[in-house]
């Protein structure tokens, strides 16, 4: 089974966002059998200047826990909606316990590029919940995805806090943490609740002419903390951040070739357990 374990629904050029009929359709065409489609609680348009001016947000950062579970109610077999948590929210574990048990949410995502550091002593209730409840917390570290983000909090250093402070907690971190890589692969190392999500490291390795970065952070991953907790993932089939560039579904097969079935240092059960098997053990799917 392949999971893509790190989806966002975009925007379309009329400024509406792609259909889950349409999402699913590119699935399809890229073989892909489940997606697990993360919410975005980033920014609040309203409230701070920049962020009013969808030119600067530049890319599509909110989507609400209840659309997601919307979203993905319409194909239920296919579809593993995540919420999110931003720690300005009143009493955000709240909004955790509401996204799981009230709407069926499978896990929880963070942005610290939008204004937190993941150690923030306000999101100890939401770990909390979530250990409570069972679910995942993913973290985006590394690179900012648009240009109005704060890349300092995305450092993979503050993981660590996270993962030492809620053991029952099982903690995503994703994309390599580059430019902190040794950080990131010191952090995933020395926490064993830490599972490591590695899309968008192709990106990452092109924009930033880092040839060999993709190979080198699994080469050493696997090295570390064997492949049992790695996690593949592409930003969806659909893929439009200024700073990067754009995709569509034909992405789901290069994507595979370069972040895993190239890798001679992986055998085909490791292969299949970062491309869906590990994502299917972390969402407990077959319980
Ligand atoms: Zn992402």
């Amino acid at each position: 089974m392949i999971i893509d374990s790190h989806t966002h629904v975009e925007y379309k050029a009329d400024g509406q966002k792609y259909s889950a009929d349409e999402f699913v359709r590119a699935m399809d065409q890229g073989r892909i059998d489940k997606s697990v489609v993360l919410g975005g609680d980033q920014a609040d348009a309203g409230r701070k200047p920049p962020w009013a001016d969808p030119a600067v947000m530049g890319a599509a950062t909110n989507f609400d826990d209840e659309d997601v579970a919307r979203f993905c109610a319409e194909y239920p077999d296919r579809l593993i909606g995540f919420g999110s948590i931003h720690p300005d929210r009143y009493q955000p574990q709240r909004k955790v316990e509401r996204a799981v048990r009230e709407f069926g949410l499978k896990g929880i995502k963070l942005y610290p590029h939008s204004g937190f550091y993941p150690n923030d002593p306000r999101l100890t209730p939401v770990y909390e919940k979530c250990a409570e409840l069972g679910v995942p917390v993913v973290i985006h570290t590394g690179i900012k995805a648009v240009r109005w983000q704060w890349m300092k909090y995305n450092r993979p250093i503050y993981v660590d806090d996270v993962a030492t402070n809620f053991p029952e907690l099982k903690v995503v971190m994703c994309h390599g943490g580059f430019p902190w890589v040794d950080e990131f692969l010191t952090v995933a190392y020395s926490n064993p609740n830490v599972w490591v999500d590695i899309s968008f490291l192709d990106y990452i390795e092109r924009t930033f002419k880092k040839a060999g970065l993709a190979e080198e952070v699994m080469q050493r991953l696997v090295a570390l903390i064997g492949a049992e907790r790695l996690l593949w993932g592409t930003e969806g089939p659909f893929m439009d951040l200024p700073l990067f560039g754009t995709h569509g579904p034909e992405n789901y097969a290069r994507s595979q070739e370069f972040l895993v079935r190239r890798f001679d240092f992986l055998n085909q059960e490791e292969k299949a357990a970062i491309l869906g098997g590990n994502a299917a053990r972390l969402l407990a799917l077959d319980e």
